[in-house]
């Protein structure tokens, strides 16, 4: 087992490492910017090293300031949480050359997934159902209108290095392919530094459900079920729960069961997440990340596996703590993802929360870095904390929410608190039905009418 984790990351998600490592009595070394020396996770861990000024690049995607804290703390593993450099290939590289242990799945496979042509390729190869489209990469706007006419019209023009939903582009039909393509590739380049791009049929009115894998490194995997996470507001999640209101248990176990053979076949270490779309009984994988999620502790709820810690165990050499037939699945969890944003307009809102207050009882956890007197400061991202309920089945997990909604209390900045309340109370919401689409279409019509 390890001596000490530095946690290469900040806010929730830090918080959620750090108390991982504590219940297994490793050390824990937090890093920071300028801007969050007042921060939780700092507070909280054994030590903590200033990596540099606010601005990202400069701090928490600064590789070198972070392999220094490593050298200084002696820490002898890095937990990347998510976004920053978890998905950064050459940052796990780095980490091998200098003996530190990334706790995450390896370069390749990091690589391998983080490239979407070569991820459906390997998808594909390995068994899993994937949306039909171009092989690879397409450039002529003649090869993309012999594609679209034998997939059928609409289309969806996606980069091949995307991500967060940037350099997407539909196409209804031929003519409107011109602009579609040339639109993904200009801006797929700028975005991403790779113009890459590839076509898929385009679903009108899917959900949009993923399955957690962990493996073990070298032939053994288990699957941990599905999210459901439909509830997008511009291809970012809101509001996510397991299990998904449309699977039966046939096609949970299915789908489940060929996530897992695949990543055992792969010989993938550690936590992913294969997302699919999901319409009329099919799915279409869409793309694999290769670290945890935001929306983990949907999973943790209804398996009491802590996925952190199994992350932990893989990257130390333990393997995995379950097999398969060990794992249970038992009632519904639902996790809001509440954001510093007016719950209209969603333009952030930083400052200072003058009280801040989480609900509790029975079945709610809620994961925050944030206290009363805590400035957010306008850097990163507005995530300032989540909200998992968990009920014996899904009326009660609502029921559970509405509840602990009404004793939140945030005050001194705008909170996507009040979008809960509404979706909470929804009668779509209550039934499970909802697709990709259905939110943008919910507030649109709010902010008409
Ligand atoms: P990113 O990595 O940028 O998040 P994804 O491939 O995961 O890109 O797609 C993000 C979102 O875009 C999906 O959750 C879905 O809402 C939409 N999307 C992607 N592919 C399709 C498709 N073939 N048809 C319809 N919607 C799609």
């Amino acid at each position: 087992m390890f001596n000490k984790i530095l946690i290469a990351n900040r806010g929730e998600i830090a918080l959620r490492v750090l108390r991982a490592a504590k219940e297994l009595g490793i050390g824990t070394v937090a890093v920071h910017s300028t801007a969050d020396a007042e921060a939780m996770h700092v507070r909280l861990a054994d030590e903590s090293v200033c990596i540099g000024p606010p601005a990202a690049r400069d701090s928490y995607l600064n590789i070198h300031q972070i392999v220094a804290a490593c050298e200084i703390t002696g820490a002898d593993a890095i937990h990347p949480g998510y976004g920053f450099l978890s998905e950064n290939a050459k940052f796990a590289e780095i980490l091998e050359a200098h003996n530190i242990t990334f706790i995450g799945p390896r370069a390749e496979h990091i690589r391998l997934m983080g490239d979407k042509i070569e991820a459906k390729r390997t998808a594909r190869r390995l068994g899993i159902p994937v949306v039909p489209g171009s092989e690879g990469a397409v450039t002529e706007e003649a090869e993309a209108k012999r594609i679209a006419a034998e997939i059928g019209y609409p289309v969806i023009i996606k980069a091949s290095a995307g991500g967060g939903g940037r350099g997407m582009k539909v196409a209804r039909d031929e003519d409107e392919m011109e602009i579609a393509l040339h639109t993904a590739r200009t801006e797929a380049g700028a975005a991403f530094g790779d113009d890459a791009v590839y076509i898929e049929k385009y679903l009108e009115k899917p959900r949009h459900i993923e399955v957690q894998v962990v493996g073990d490194g070298v032939d053994k995997a288990v699957h941990l079920g599905e999210r459901d996470c439909s509830l997008q507001r511009r291809h970012q999640k809101v509001w996510e729960e397991a299990n998904s209101p449309a699977l039966n248990t046939e096609e949970r176990e299915r789908i489940g069961m060929i996530c897992a053979k695949a990543i055992a076949e792969m010989g993938y270490s550690g936590a992913g997440t294969i997302e699919f779309l999901y319409e009329d009984g099919e799915f279409y994988f869409i793309e694999m990340n290769t670290r945890l999620q935001v929306e983990h502790p949907v999973t943790e709820a209804i398996t009491d596996i802590d996925l952190v810690n199994e992350q932990i165990r893989v990257a130390s050499g333990g393997g995995l703590s379950v097999r398969q037939d060990e794992i249970r699945f038992h009632g519904h969890a639902i996790e809001c993802r509440i954001n510093a944003e007016d719950p209209r307009t969603f333009v952030p809102s930083p400052g200072t929360i003058t009280h801040f207050h989480t609900p509790g009882g029975v079945g709610v956890r809620v994961d925050s870095g944030c206290y009363t007197g805590y400035r957010i400061p306008p850097y990163y991202d507005s995530l300032i904390g989540k909200l998992i309920v968990h009920g014996r089945n899904r009326v009660e997990c609502l029921m559970r929410l509405r509840r602990a909604l009404d004793e939140f209390v945030v005050d001194g900045i705008n909170t996507t608190l009040p979008l809960f309340q509404d979706l909470v109370a929804n009668q779509d919401i209550a039934n499970g039905e909802y697709d990709i689409h259905w939110l943008e279409k919910y507030l649109a019509a709010k902010s008409q009418g």
